[in-house]
């Protein structure tokens, strides 16, 4: 284990100004936090984070990085707390810490192998910070070395499979690749470990067989560039038994037949001597087609930059060599965290598929020192996306700003229209609550419940609203259905025939309907009027046909009950809605709204929903009350939260009885171990009546508050 003293030293090493205090101040304190506890391996626990601060300093990183890999398990794992660590370090080692904490909280909640790019986007959306990320990764490697001392098989797979389908990529996409191909290759080593000891002894084999053949390979490629006038330092290597593994896999060939097991790498001063290098190798040895790319002109997202060719170089051997600069070296190596220590110019990034990385670099771009390159990493990445899991651990992606109703339409349509709560991390909460990234969801269902109009307003998905929105338009249907039936056979008893649906059947084209049903339809939506109906299916005599039948009274919506048109300025035959939004009632001011082919619908003058109408004053309709308006029957709806306790719902109807209100529907929208919160439609006289229930319902104790509904 790395001692206190040699930590500092290294981080001394390349930030001569970095905080030593701090630094010792973390080592101590997480030393106590962790205490005795252990690791699998019988070491301190306390190891583990002095490990990662060290893998962080050799990645060179700034001292907020170090102190936050001493403290990153001590939240999670100790009696620690977030606000110790803040008035202890300062905000932002606070929110590293937190950052961290959250990440591996979200770890290891299933198998995710069928949506690693969702959880890769998650651990991206969750790392605001890219040092919540390089933490993470150095995190990971040290709990990847010390794997095989995990004794349960499935825990060890289901942690190596992690970190091939998560981790290894993330390292990869932010270019550091010496992190990446350890983290690989320790993953291969878990899950295939026969595979890996194969190609190791038939890598072991060829080695032999060849003698020292990279040696020599070497040798003549650094003598050949020398002849051609360029120093060049030139390395090689046998590729990764992984990568050896993967070409064997992908295209289904035996190791024998797999041509080329050895890399090269030469590196130069600059851009130009790097295609001074490729013309000597290409007029020395054959060119392998099809093998030469240009990442130096066109570096690859993460910006990786370097000339690859294939040839078939000394000793007939068919050899990959890589061409780059010292500098491109070094990005290519330690990925983002060389950024901040060689601040060179970064090349044209084509982020196309990777958008968060090209703001990344574009960041770093305008970084002009390494402190402030720290400061301003704040990854907003996915911020147009929130990711959620399932009780069983599938992750879900939505857009920002999505409720469980959107979550339980993403689940399945079934489960969109029947739900009535949602437990969040397992609490009940309403359900317009928003999402947040790694929040797990479960939704509680009733086949009572259907999908709410009031739903709309608050659900952003696409496929929510859809649905939300075919539900109210069969219910419309329904409604129209019973409206218009009504109207017809009022409309035929006033001119005094017996209700029949036969006539009707014989005048449906007429009416370009297809089946009484539509006919019903129409009438209820106000396209036709109960009398012209009945004036079809009856020819009358021409007297007849003058005298005035009124057509005064319109059925309410729902409550199935005739009632006389109680508003004056209407267009006579124009079918009359109330607003479900705002419930109007006598007394109040209202504003008719006119949609073509549906009627006019009545909303109280401070309904927010008139706001989408402002743009077209010719559909405003100028109306009000009927002077003579006292019958009851109008229906106001209000918003009540009660305790939740025995004998509350009772004083709540007892309440709305005394004064005179008869609950025409009672509807719990909302309950919590706390609290219920209940939408109750009430039958009053006018807005008056209703004001006063309202206000006894204040006075009542057990009642927390009440709210007319506005929509
Ligand atoms: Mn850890």
């Amino acid at each position: 284990m790395m001692r206190q003293f040699e930590l500092v030293e290294l981080v001394k090493s390349y930030d001569p100004k970095a905080d030593e205090a701090a630094l010792d101040r973390a080592y101590v304190y997480s030393m106590k936090a962790h205490g005795s506890q252990l690791r699998a391996s019988g070491d301190p626990y306390f190891s583990h984070p002095v490990e990662v601060a060290g893998l962080l300093a050799q990645m060179k990183l700034d001292t907020a990085s170090i102190i936050t890999g001493l403290l990153h398990d001590t939240v999670e794992d100790t009696v620690a707390t977030l606000d110790d660590i803040d008035r202890l370090f300062g905000p932002e080692i606070a929110r590293l810490v937190d950052g961290v904490t959250k990440l591996s909280r979200i770890e290891l909640q299933s198998d995710k192998t069928k949506q690693a790019e969702n959880f890769r986007k998650l651990v991206l959306a969750m790392s605001e910070d890219i040092r919540v990320l390089l933490v993470k990764l150095a995190d990971r490697l040290h709990n990847m070395r010390t794997l095989p001392f995990i004794k349960s098989d499935d825990k060890r797979r289901r942690i190596a499979r992690e970190t091939m389908d998560i981790y290894v990529p993330l390292a990869e996409r932010i270019g550091m690749h010496r992190m990446k191909d350890e983290l690989e290759d320790l993953a291969f080593q878990e899950l295939h470990p026969d595979a890996r000891a194969s190609i190791i002894a038939r890598l072991g084999f060829l080695r032999e067989r060849g003698g020292d053949l990279v040696s020599r390979i070497i040798a003549e490629i650094t003598q050949t560039l020398q002849e051609g006038g360029l120093a060049a330092t030139v390395s090689g290597r046998e590729k990764s038994p992984y990568s050896i593994w993967r070409k064997m896999q992908r295209k289904n060939i035996s190791f024998e037949q797999l041509a080329d097991v050895m890399a090269f790498r030469v590196l130069v001063d600059n851009a130009s001597d790097c295609y001074q290098a490729l013309g000597i190798i290409h007029s020395a040895y054959p060119v392998v087609p099809g093998r030469f790319k240009d990442y130096v002109s066109t570096p690859k997202p993460n910006n990786y930059r370097s000339l690859h060719t294939g040839v078939i170089g000394p000793e007939r051997q068919r050899i990959e060599v890589q061409i780059r600069t010292r500098d491109m070296h070094e990005i290519a190596e330690l990925g983002v965290a060389a950024h901040w220590i060689y601040k060179q110019q970064i090349g044209r990034v084509d982020g196309r598929q990777y958008r968060w990385l090209r703001e990344l670099l574009e960041i770093l771009e305008q970084a002009s020192n390494p402190e402030e390159f720290l400061e301003h990493t704040k990854l907003e990445m996915f911020q147009d996306q929130v990711f959620v899991f399932t009780p069983k651990g599938d992750l879900i992606a939505l857009p920002r700003g999505a409720t469980p109703v959107d979550f339980a339409y993403a689940v399945h349509s079934e489960v969109g229209d029947t739900c009535v709560g949602a437990k969040i991390n397992g609490r009940l909460l309403p359900l317009r609550t928003q999402l947040q990234n790694g929040d797990q969801v479960e939704v509680v269902t009733s086949r009572a419940q259907t999908p709410s109009p009031t739903w709309e307003r608050f659900v952003v998905t696409g496929k929510a609203r859809a649905r939300i929105r075919r539900f109210i338009r069969t219910q419309q249907r329904t409604q129209y259905l019973d409206l218009g039936r009504a109207i017809v056979q009022k409309a035929l008893r006033q001119q005094g025939h017996d209700f029949s649906e036969r006539p009707l059947e014989a005048i449906l084209t007429q009416f370009n309907c297809a089946t009484v049903e539509d006919l019903y339809v129409a009438v209820g939506e106000g396209l036709a009027t109960g009398r012209e109906v009945a004036n079809a299916a009856f020819p009358q005599p021409p007297e007849d046909k003058n005298k005035v039948v009124p057509l005064s009274r319109a059925r309410r919506r729902g409550t199935g009950r005739d009632m006389a048109v109680p508003i004056r300025g209407l267009i006579p035959g124009m079918a009359l809605h109330f607003a479900g939004c705002c419930h109007p009632l006598p007394g109040e001011r209202i504003v008719g709204i006119v949609t073509t082919g549906k009627g006019v619908t009545i909303h109280t003058i401070d309904c927010d929903t008139l706001g989408s109408f402002a743009d077209e004053p010719e559909r405003w309709l100028d109306v009000a009350w009927s002077s003579d308006e006292a019958d009851a029957g109008h229906i106001g709806r209000i918003n009540v939260t009660i305790a939740n306790e025995p004998g509350n719902l009772g004083s709540l109807t007892t309440t709305i009885g005394k004064q005179g209100g008869n609950i025409t529907n009672l509807k719990i929208t909302n309950r919590s171990t706390d609290f219920f919160e209940i939408m109750v439609d009430i039958e009053v006289g006018d807005v008056k009546h209703l004001s006063t229930i309202i206000a006894a319902l204040r006075a009542t104790p057990v009642i927390n508050s009440v709210e007319r509904a506005r929509g």
